[in-house]
């Protein structure tokens, strides 16, 4: 069974094929700046990358551009054969708790989330919309970033503002990066052959987020009402003391919308390091001894580290912690450092098999007589969604 797996961000579209229940990915790619000056796309097919440039003027053009390229490439032979496409969608606010089939109805039930997730959501139901009107044959799937978070308790995402601004505004935690924290902690279940355990997801990557979860189940995760909250990211601040809003706004004169700006673009490990958001780029400037740099990098670890500690306590001891996502795949140097600090619990790395642990590849990076096993798993976020969609086809 052929099934598409997509991501409609505002200006992007970003696709996978897969041959279900194989898992076999048959062509990948992503149509970029849509609806902008000097668009283009990229594709994947048989182990080769393509990119050509063309005039994309909206997400209805991008989809018409995809099939010709399915039928051109013969991946598929006609439209038919695409059974279902799953879109990821960001916010399922305290609706959806797992994915859905999708249709006008339940559009409208996400629309009424879009105050939750306004840069986000209004663009992932157009994509729906628009793939509906393309292949109307196709079973279509939500699959919500949210979801996975809505097994934590009350005493977990109610905050301790006044109850009814939760009761009335929906103001509470949720978490995101939910396909990603599934994936990885399915995918550690099976490595470790126990169904019932207890795992630390930390989903490392631009944006990142730390999980707890218990039997395959979140029970406390670090973003919150918005991605903005937990852990240092590239560009978000994490966890911040809220009266330092307030108080910028007064001495800058900046309105909170350009706060908000501040704490989600310039801050993290842009804001503190004044180099970039990316650390392959902070990596080189500590090269030089860049002293900002490397007080982002810790600043960072304390985060991480800080979320860690927080969960072993709430589960009880753990069965695994699992880095995934860029950063948590790619920087074996991050990994040490946290684990470093973790060493008071008993948690040994092995540092030459963690510097080997990289570009994809998936392992346990600490030594035998570890207390806890770590591993690096990379995420795929794309086939749970194909997964999601295959099933509930
Ligand atoms: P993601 O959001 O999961 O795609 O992660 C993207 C981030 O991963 C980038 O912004 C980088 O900070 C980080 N990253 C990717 N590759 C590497 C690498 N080789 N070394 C260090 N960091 C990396």
């Amino acid at each position: 069974m052929k099934v598409l797996s997509v991501n409609a961000g505002s200006s992007s579209l970003k696709f996978q094929m897969y041959e279900m229940p194989e898992e076999k990915v048959l062509i990948s790619g992503v149509f970029e700046r849509i609806g902008l000056d000097n668009s283009f796309y990229t594709i994947k097919i048989n182990g080769e990358k393509i990119e050509k440039k063309c005039d994309v003027k909206n997400h209805g053009d991008a989809i018409n551009k995809l099939i010709d390229e399915l039928l051109e490439n013969k991946v598929i032979t006609s439209l038919d054969e695409i059974k279902g496409v799953g879109h990821r969608i960001v916010h399922g606010g305290d609706k959806f708790s797992k994915s859905v089939v999708l249709d006008e109805s339940i559009l409208k039930e996400i629309e009424q989330l879009n105050d939750l997730a306004p840069l986000h959501n209004p663009a992932n139901v157009m994509g729906v919309r628009e793939f509906i009107k393309a292949i109307p044959s196709a079973v279509q799937v939500g699959c919500f970033d949210t979801a996975f978070h809505q097994t934590m308790k009350e005493d977990r995402y109610v905050y301790a503002t006044p109850y009814e601004w939760y009761e009335k505004y929906g103001v509470r935690r949720y978490g995101f990066h939910g396909m990603s924290h599934r994936y990885v902690s399915e995918r550690i279940s099976e490595i470790l052959d126990k169904e019932f355990c207890n795992v630390i997801v930390c989903h490392l990557g631009n944006g990142g987020s730390i999980s707890a979860v218990r039997d395959g189940r979140c029970i406390d995760t670090s973003m919150g009402f918005t991605p903005n909250s937990g852990i240092v990211m590239g560009s978000r601040s994490g966890d911040i003391d809220y009266g330092i809003i307030q108080f910028i706004s007064k001495k800058t004169g900046k309105s909170i919308e350009e706060i908000d700006t501040d704490l989600n673009k310039s801050s993290g490990m842009l804001g503190i390091s004044g180099v970039s958001s990316d650390f392959r780029d902070i990596d080189k400037k500590i090269g030089e001894h860049h002293k900002p740099s490397i007080l982002a990098h810790h600043i960072y670890v304390n985060s991480i580290v800080g979320y860690i500690a927080k969960y072993f306590v709430e589960l009880g001891g753990v069965d695994a912690i699992c880095f995934t996502a860029g950063v948590g795949e790619n920087a074996p140097h991050i990994r040490r450092m946290v684990l470093d600090r973790l060493s008071c619990l008993g948690i040994k790395v092995d540092k030459k098999v963690n510097d080997e642990i990289r570009f994809g590849k998936e392992g346990i990076i600490t030594k035998d007589d570890s207390s806890v096993p770590c591993y690096v798993i990379p995420t795929n976020e794309e086939v749970m969604i194909a997964r999601d969609t295959a099933n509930l086809i």
